[in-house]
């Protein structure tokens, strides 16, 4: 098989174990956070609105349920505690794009895709005046991202995406006088449709937000059920100790199983891997340039994310998606030793010239894929449920769109959201097992052969673009 550019490079294995060995095994954004705790649920009250999960989904929820009726009687119910979970261990990358890119989006939405894409951007650009209007501390910087061809064949791709207007086709020369790595062949910098900003901080802000209006919020609150609601009742949400009785239920539940049995197929959670360094010193920043701090990606199917942090960390992320059969998850899958290695020796064949550097920390998190990679709305129980999942991987800001077209749903509303062929349509499910697991698998071995083939798919990948399915982190 062909070599990949991170496969032909040496990196030297004692420099990999030195620069993991200080690790820690924990989301480095979650560390030191200044978040209040809050009390479990128990007993029995009535809300207006109950939202299941106190990630993004459900704070912008309770946040945005909030400010359309400042008088109703909204609660969030958290399993465990608020943002530790995607939301609090992501790349931080706040992207407009609500279709997992432009080439997901015109395939499987082109008649909608202009109207997708800028209320992408109008999403984005209100979660940067809500950040500055209310000056939430969340290291909030439109640095735009920087798309990097590692391979010859990817060079064309990105020639043929610049356009004049917001994104900028660089040549090897000019994308290395941005940020220094000898792997880039070429760039695209796209000026205007991400931010980057520290993910831990905005839970916290919205959390903070969120109680500041009046939202109750209960920790530690695992919601087991919801029953009632199918005829002029409402609904009620029994937790370990207690029942929320509720008019309306969002459920943001993410890659953790729907409470709607229905939508048990639609996701599955695949583990994506992320490393950390020390702060760079200004010497070692220097040496790698990154003047004006742009999110980068690579171009492969199997691709890195990073950034760097407000203290010139750098975050350095992706490459493998690891589905675990029976889409289990578990403590004890954030620590993938395999994972961290790889992503470490693909860090130093990227900048050679950090050899030395740290790793501070190590993490995992789950992701709900989605077969369309992106997210799709649920409803359930007459209107009085409502279900946001699928984000796949990019749901810093599309989290609260996701909350928006929730409550318009819940609202009985008709709004440009709701009309959408993206927020009416529902994605096919994946397969139960043992299908998932020798599904997953076979793609994720062909989207490999893909990589090292210049992009090239084979039919098993070709079938699954026919059929608009797919398996991505
Ligand atoms: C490693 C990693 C890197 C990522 N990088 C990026 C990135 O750079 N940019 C980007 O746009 N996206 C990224 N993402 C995805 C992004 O983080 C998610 O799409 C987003 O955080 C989803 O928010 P959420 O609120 O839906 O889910 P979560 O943050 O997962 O929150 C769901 C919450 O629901 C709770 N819950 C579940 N079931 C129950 C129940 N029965 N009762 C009570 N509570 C329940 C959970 O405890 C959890 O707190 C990344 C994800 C990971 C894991």
């Amino acid at each position: 098989m062909p070599q990949t550019v991170f496969d032909s490079a040496h990196v030297d294995p004692a420099l990999i174990a030195a620069s993991l060995g200080a690790s820690v095994p924990r989301p480095f954004w979650l560390d030191g956070l200044d978040i209040p705790r809050w009390p479990a649920f128990a007993g029995s009250s009535a809300f207006d609105l109950v939202v299941v999960g106190g990630g993004y989904t459900g704070l912008w929820t309770a946040l945005l349920a909030k400010q359309r009726d400042p008088d109703s009687r909204v609660a969030i119910l958290e399993a465990r505690t608020i943002g530790w979970a995607a939301s609090g261990r992501n790349g931080g990358f706040c992207e407009a794009s609500l279709t997992h890119g432009e080439v997901n989006g015109e395939t499987r939405w082109p008649r909608e895709m202009e109207q997708l894409t800028r209320l992408g951007l109008e999403n984005l650009d209100e979660i940067e005046a809500t950040v500055a209007e209310n000056g939430w501390d969340c290291d909030f910087e439109r640095t735009g991202t920087l798309s990097v061809a590692t391979e010859e064949y990817q060079v064309a791709e990105l020639r043929a995406a610049g356009d004049a207007h917001t994104e900028v086709f660089l040549e090897a020369d000019a994308v290395r006088a941005h940020l220094n790595s000898p792997t880039f062949r070429a760039g695209l910098w796209s000026t205007r449709d991400t931010a980057v900003l520290h993910p831990g901080r905005l839970a916290a802000s919205l959390a903070r937000a969120c109680a500041e209006a009046g939202v109750e919020i209960f920790e530690r609150s695992v919601v087991r059920s919801l029953d009632g609601g199918s005829d002029d009742t409402d609904v009620s949400v029994t937790t370990t100790a207690g029942t929320a009785v509720a008019k309306r239920v969002a459920l943001a539940t993410n890659a953790f199983p729907s409470l709607l049995a229905r939508y048990r197929l639609h996701t599955v959670p695949v583990y994506d891997y992320v490393l950390m360094t020390e702060p760079l010193t200004p010497e070692q920043l220097a040496s790698i340039g990154w003047g004006n701090r742009q999110g980068v990606a690579d171009l492969a199917n199997q691709f890195h994310y990073y950034r760097l942090s407000a203290d010139n960390r750098i975050l350095w992320g992706g490459y493998d998606a690891v589905y675990r059969y029976g889409g289990r998850i578990r403590p004890e899958y954030d620590d993938h030793p395999p994972s961290f290695e790889k992503l470490a020796r693909h860090f130093f064949t990227t900048f050679p010239q950090l050899a030395g550097v740290r790793f501070s920390h190590r993490w995992g998190g789950v992701i709900d894929t989605s077969t369309r990679f992106t997210a799709f709305f649920g409803r359930a129980r007459r209107g009085r449920v409502s279900y946001a999942a699928g984000f796949t991987g990019l749901g810093v800001a599309a989290t609260r769109f996701a909350a928006n077209v929730m409550l318009d749903h819940l609202g009985g509303l008709t709004t440009e959201r709701t009309e959408l062929e993206m927020v009416k349509s529902v994605p096919p499910p994946f397969p139960p097992e043992p299908a998932a697991y020798l599904g997953v698998q076979a793609t994720r071995w062909a989207l490999d052969r893909a990589d090292h083939n210049e992009g090239r798919r084979n039919l098993l990948l070709r079938s699954l673009d026919a059929l608009g399915l797919g398996f991505d982190s």
